[in-house]
C-alpha cells in the first residue's frame, strides 16, 4: 500500500510551523477518536494515520529526513511503528505532549482509549455511556452537571471480593497467585515467551471457595451514584468527555470502568450554531432599514444595542466580534452574526396601501444594485469565511 504524503494528511502546508501541525492534529485526533467512532475501522485507520504524520511532522530532525528522502526515511526506525504504522498505546501516549497531562480537559477528553493495561490484577469494569443534553449558554461558559447514574458498585459486605469471608478466599491453583501465567507462543523469530491473565482467576490471584450472600460472588451491586462532570467550555454536539474510572467497578479487585459522556445541544429559541460563531436571525421594518435605526438583539450574555446604518439591505451580515462561543481546543470566542432581514407586512390599511402606492414609482424606489450590494450567495460565503 503506497502511504499518502503526511502534510496531505494533516491538511497543512508544507512550510507549515509546529504549532500549525499541532493545531491540524489535534483537529484530526478528535474528529477520528475511537472513542467518539466506536467500531469504525475506517475512523481508526485515519486516526492512526493522522498519529503517524504528526509524529514525524513534529519532530524537526525526523521531518528534515522525510522531506528528502519520503517515508522510507522515517517509517522503518521511528519510535512506535509496527509494521509500519503505529500501536495504540503509543498514540495514547502521544497525548500526553498534545493535549496537556495535567488534568485539563484533554486528559480527560482522551482518557480510558483502548484498553490500556493498568498493572492492576482483576478484571476490569465495563464502561458506561449516558448523555448530557447542554444548553448553548451552558456551553459557552462550561458547567458543572451533577448527574444521578445508575451503575454496578462495588459490593459493601466483601468489599469486591466476592468471598464470604477471610477463610473462603485460597491462592489459585493455576497462577500458583500470581495472577498472570507465562505462555510460550512459536513465532518466526523463534520461541516468544509472553504473559497472559491467569484465565481461572482472571488476575486476581485468588480463587473463592465460599461466595458472598449479598453480591453471589460477583464483587459488585448495583446501585446509583450522583456523579460531579465539569464540563469544558466551548464543546460540541456529538463530542464525547470520558472520566477515567467512573464507569461499572471491577471485579475481583479489577479497576473500574469508564464513564462515557455524549454531549447533545438543546435547540435554541434565538441562536443556531455554527462551530464557534452563533447566528442571530433578526427582522427589521423597510422604513428602519431605509432610515437607519437602532435595536435590540440577544446575545448569550444578554441583550446589546445594535446600530442598523441607513440603506441597510435585507440580508445584510452584522458581526458582533466575541459574542459566539468558545472553543474547546482554542483560545478566543467566535463571533456572533446578525442576518438582516426585512419585514413585509402582510396586513395594511387603506392609507397605508395609498402611501406605499405614492411610493411605487418614486425614481430612488426603484432597484440600482451595485456590487456592495452582495446577493445571497455572495452573502453566505462571507458568512462562513
Ligand atoms: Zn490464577
Ligand atoms: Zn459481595
Amino acid at each position: 500500500m503506497t502511504k499518502r504524503d503526511y502534510y496531505e494528511i494533516l491538511e497543512v502546508a508544507k512550510n507549515a510551523d509546529a504549532d500549525t501541525i499541532k493545531k491540524a492534529y489535534r483537529k484530526i485526533a478528535m474528529k477520528y477518536h475511537p472513542d467518539r467512532n466506536p467500531g469504525d475501522k475506517a475512523a481508526e485507520e485515519k486516526f492512526k494515520e493522522a498519529a503517524e504524520a504528526y509524529e514525524v511532522l513534529s519532530d524537526a530532525d525526523k521531518r528534515a529526513r522525510y522531506d528528502r528522502y519520503g517515508h522510507d526515511a522515517v517509517s522503518g526506525n521511528a519510535r512506535g511503528f509496527q509494521g509500519g504504522s503505529m500501536n495504540m498505546d503509543d498514540i495514547f501516549s502521544q497525548f500526553g505532549d498534545i493535549f496537556g497531562d495535567d488534568g485539563g480537559p484533554f486528559s480527560s477528553f482522551f482518557g480510558g482509549g483502548g484498553g490500556r493495561r493498568t498493572g492492576q490484577t482483576g478484571q476490569k469494569g465495563t464502561n458506561l455511556r449516558i448523555k448530557v443534553a447542554l444548553t448553548l449558554e451552558e456551553i459557552a461558559t462550561g458547567v458543572n452537571k451533577k448527574i444521578k447514574v445508575k451503575k454496578q458498585v462495588k459490593c459493601h459486605n466483601c468489599a469486591g471480593t466476592g468471598a464470604k469471608d477471610a477463610n473462603s478466599v485460597k491462592s489459585c491453583g493455576t497462577c500458583q497467585g500470581s495472577g498472570y501465567v507465562r505462555q510460550v507462543r512459536n513465532t518466526f523469530l523463534g520461541q516468544m515467551q509472553t504473559t497472559a491473565v491467569c484465565p481461572t482467576c482472571h488476575g486476581a490471584g485468588k480463587t473463592v471457595t465460599a461466595t458472598c450472600h449479598v453480591c453471589k460472588g460477583e464483587g459488585v451491586t448495583h446501585d446509583a451514584e450522583t456523579i460531579d462532570i465539569d464540563i469544558p467550555a466551548g464543546v460540541e454536539g456529538g463530542m464525547q468527555l470520558s472520566m477515567r474510572g467512573k464507569g461499572n467497578a471491577g471485579k475481583n479487585g479489577g479497576p473500574a470502568g469508564d464513564l462515557l459522556i455524549t454531549i447533545e445541544e438543546q435547540a435554541h429559541d434565538h441562536f443556531t450554531r455554527d462551530g464557534m460563531n452563533i447566528i442571530h436571525d433578526c427582522y427589521i421594518n423597510f422604513a428602519d432599514a431605509a432610515l437607519g435605526t437602532s435595536i435590540e438583539v440577544p446575545t448569550l450574555d444578554g441583550r446589546v444595542k445594535v446600530k442598523i446604518p441607513p440603506a441597510t439591505q435585507a440580508g445584510k451580515i452584522l458581526r458582533l466580534k466575541g459574542k459566539g462561543l468558545p472553543s474547546v481546543q482554542e483560545y478566543g470566542r467566535g463571533d456572533q452574526l446578525i442576518n438582516i432581514n426585512i419585514w413585509t407586512p402582510r396586513d395594511l390599511t387603506a392609507e397605508e396601501k395609498a402611501i406605499l402606492e405614492k411610493l411605487r414609482h418614486a425614481p430612488n424606489f426603484q432597484p440600482k444594485p451595485t456590487k456592495e450590494d452582495k446577493g445571497f450567495f455572495e452573502r453566505m460565503k462571507e458568512m462562513f469565511q
